[in-house]
């Protein structure tokens, strides 16, 4: 029997993801910064807890620096865990009050932590068009989360926009590349149809290297996310501006070029951007 067609009834009903050559279109969202707001959120408890240890007596300006080196040094430490916000400022209010010679307020230091818990447990906030745009793309794609941080609370977030995926990839290290690679293999997946949708250079951009990326910087807070995208790697990096401009340009795109697979052999459409049928796509189906 043909293995595309025992594949393809193995889809559940209104997706249809495996490719013509057997194997599974996947698409590879990041969350935080992609798909929902999260640098606000951030900058806000920052400045609950500037105003925080400033009633405290503490000055801001030194307590911004105790806290950028302490932040800095955990995170190359010990990764991104959802705890570290929260750790980082009660070890910066315990620098401080060590450096002032005042004891240390275990209730103050407990404030601390649940400032920098805040950012991880409340309501996510979706960019425009997100929502309509995941859904549609679900017809198409395996549906896989790739998110840095803490499991439950990547979970939680994912369940209250109501969202759901068939895979999720949830890591307290900067590995997504390793992760999407082994992810590719285990579930069949032809990376040339496939692709990462995310708002870091640095760690979204790096799963170039593996399959295609939609680059969509909605947010490009932390310093460090700065890096060159990848070249020359036999993926395509589309850089786009918003979620509508990532499915008419990077997922639609996609979509067409899998009408032209043929078995193994696959030919891409070089079409030109513009003229591009629209029928091409049926997002419903
Ligand atoms: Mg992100």
């Amino acid at each position: 029997m043909n293995l595309a067609k025992t594949l393809t009834f193995c889809q559940p009903p209104g997706r249809n993801y495996v490719l013509p050559n057997g194997k599974i279109a996947a698409a590879f969202f990041d969350f935080d910064g992609t798909i929902a707001e999260c640098e606000p959120d951030f900058v806000r408890a920052k400045k609950m807890f500037w105003r925080f240890l400033r009633h405290l007596g503490f000055s801001k300006h030194e307590a911004a620096e105790m806290f950028a080196k302490i932040e800095h040094e955990n995170m190359s430490l010990k990764g991104f865990e959802v705890h570290m916000l929260g750790e980082a400022m009660a070890q910066t209010y315990r620098a401080l009050c060590k450096h002032h010679g005042k004891r240390v307020n275990s209730d103050d230091e407990l404030i601390c932590r649940e400032i920098g818990r805040h950012p991880y447990w409340r309501k996510p906030r979706e960019f425009k068009d997100a929502l309509p745009v995941l859904n549609r793309t679900q017809h198409n794609f395996l549906m896989v989360l790739v998110t840095i941080g803490n499991r439950e609370a990547q979970k939680y977030k994912a369940k209250m926009l109501g969202l759901q995926f068939d895979e999720m990839i949830i890591t307290s290290e900067s590995n997504k590349r390793l992760l999407v690679a082994n992810a590719i293999k285990d579930c069949n997946i032809d990376p040339r149809y496939s692709f990462m949708k995310g708002n870091s250079a640095r760690s979204d951009g790096d799963v170039g290297h593996v399959t295609n990326v939609i680059y969509n910087p909605l947010e490009t807070g932390l310093k460090f996310d700065e890096a060159e995208l990848p070249k020359n790697t036999g993926f395509e990096v589309f850089l786009v501006k918003s979620w509508r401009e990532a499915e008419e340009q990077g997922i639609m795109r996609l979509v067409r070029r899998r009408r032209y697979l043929l078995g193994d052999q696959h030919t891409y459409a070089e079409s030109a951007e513009d003229g591009m049928s629209q029928d091409m796509f049926n997002p419903m189906q």
